[in-house]
């Protein structure tokens, strides 16, 4: 049915270029209107309720009616409701933030810069590794290894970290100097009978191969997710890290961790770096870090990141970057309040326990004719959806398979993504085991649905 002249949906139609999404689609189906939000539940205009399963965009830590975020932002808009951090000013949210942040990290780290994205976090992460390398005289040294299927954000040089076609194709990406490397999706790449430290090793060698085919001397960092998320829920196979992180040291190369999912809790550790046992030299953090009720990033670097920079700054006169709402205050109160909840409620365990309900509870789908891998840690999962369990293949178009999954288990009232032929599940962290039960049965019950379609 069109939408009704002049309402939300009709004009959306009509002036909202939408983010990821097919926009000439768009002006067929127009949108679902999200109304309100309540815990891990939000509602459309129509008072159709979902479990919001992906936390909105792998963000939303303590759910959509967090009132003491509300009052954290109430209260810093009454104070201070703007001011920067250019040319020596500052302010006590923004101090508090980076004091915690510093603290909270999983190895030492020196300073924090604050962004507003994760896209701008990785895009600035780019330009401190060149203007290090030109401050430290190795203007060689600027090239950064990414993976096939990492996500990094979308601005031109996040969008080239990105290891995914739909950000490349037709932005005239990747730009040059960022290479990518093995996706180490074992259940996917990995040979017949070859096992997860075997692929592993495969995957460390080819990073290897790539530094070497390069020069050593001219690779800047790797950057990886510690477990790829937009990717599609890309769990790494064991012994993966300890691999990639012996090659990186070998040949002095610097690791970037982008926490932009994994921080503050995902994967039931405080970050995905303690999880895998890695040790970032900077850091970027977005999304669970305010839960998403305000746009705000940062960037971690440690001493030896810091040092070079901070030289060259003395020596141009300035830090040439920086956005005017870099470290807002109220983003950074809310950001701080965020924190506060997440140590407070240790939303930390919560994801750890519930985390093992939920892997449980989708492996018992495995089973299931439509099921071809089910995968996550913690509160974070993916269900990789095949009509071929044995070629591992699903119907053409590719993703066509999940996008009807996607379409029946939110009807049933849970809302996923579909990534590819993957769903992938990250719930907030406050979600209970009846929730999660929830979820389970309706994905259940919404593959059961699309085997019948099928017949
Ligand atoms: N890095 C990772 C790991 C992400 O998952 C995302 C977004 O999903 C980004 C970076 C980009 O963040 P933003 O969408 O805030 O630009």
């Amino acid at each position: 049915m069109p939408p009704l002249p002049n309402s939300i949906e009709a004009r959306d139609i009509a002036f909202h270029l939408h983010p990821y999404t097919n926009a000439r689609r768009h002006e067929e189906i127009g949108p679902i209107v999200m109304a309100k939000g309540d815990g891990v539940y939000v509602e459309d205009v129509d008072g159709k309720r979902y479990i919001e399963a992906m936390a909105g965009l792998w963000s939303v830590a303590v759910g959509f009616s967090e009132k003491r975020l509300v009052e954290a932002a109430s209260r810093q808009m009454a104070e201070l409701p703007y001011y920067h951090a250019f040319t020596h000013k500052t302010h006590a949210p923004v101090v508090d933030l980076a004091e915690k942040l510093i603290q909270l990290a999983p190895v030492p780290m020196s300073k924090v810069h604050f962004t507003n994205s994760g896209s701008e976090a990785n895009d600035l992460i780019v330009k401190l590794l060149r203007y290090r390398a030109n401050g430290m005289g190795e203007p060689h040294r600027k090239k950064i290894i990414s993976r096939l299927r990492g996500y990094h954000g979308v601005t031109l040089a996040s969008a080239s970290l990105t290891g995914l076609p739909n950000n490349h194709r037709s932005f005239d990406l990747p730009m040059e100097g960022i290479l990518h490397t093995t996706c180490p999706h074992h259940w996917r790449e990995a040979h017949e009978g070859e096992s997860e430290e075997a692929f592993a090793t495969r995957c460390a060698d080819d990073l290897e191969a790539m530094i070497a085919a390069e020069g050593p001397e001219t690779i800047a960092a790797f950057i990886a997710e510690p477990l790829m998320g937009a990717g599609g829920v890309v769990v790494p196979p064991a012994t993966y890290w300890e691999k990639v992180q012996a090659v990186l040291r070998r040949h002095d190369i610097l690791l970037v961790a982008d926490e932009v999912i994994c921080g503050f809790g995902r994967t039931g550790e405080m970050f995905g770096s303690t999880y895998y046992d890695m040790k970032p030299d900077i850091m970027t953090v977005s999304k669970a870090l305010s839960s998403s009720y305000l746009p705000i990033s940062a960037v971690l670097v440690n001493e030896r990141v810091y040092g070079p920079i901070a030289d060259e700054s003395a020596k141009i006169g300035t830090f040439g970057h920086g956005f005017t709402t870099s470290g807002h205050p109220v983003a950074a109160a809310v950001a701080l309040e965020n924190l506060k909840i997440i140590e407070e409620r240790d939303l930390v365990a919560n994801a750890r326990e519930r985390g093992v309900r939920l892997q449980a509870g989708l492996r018992t789908l495995s089973d299931h004719p439509l099921v071809g891998e089910v995968r996550g840690v913690g509160l974070i999962a993916g269900v990789e959806l095949v009509t071929d369990k044995k070629a591992r293949i699903a119907v053409q178009p590719p993703g066509a398979l999940a996008a009807r999954a996607f379409g029946l288990i939110q009807e049933r009232g849970v809302i996923s993504r579909a990534i590819g032929d993957t769903l992938a599940f990250c719930p907030p962290l406050i979600i209970d085991d009846s929730q999660i039960d929830t979820i389970v049965e309706t994905v259940r019950l919404g593959l059961d649905e699309l085997a019948g379609e099928m017949g």
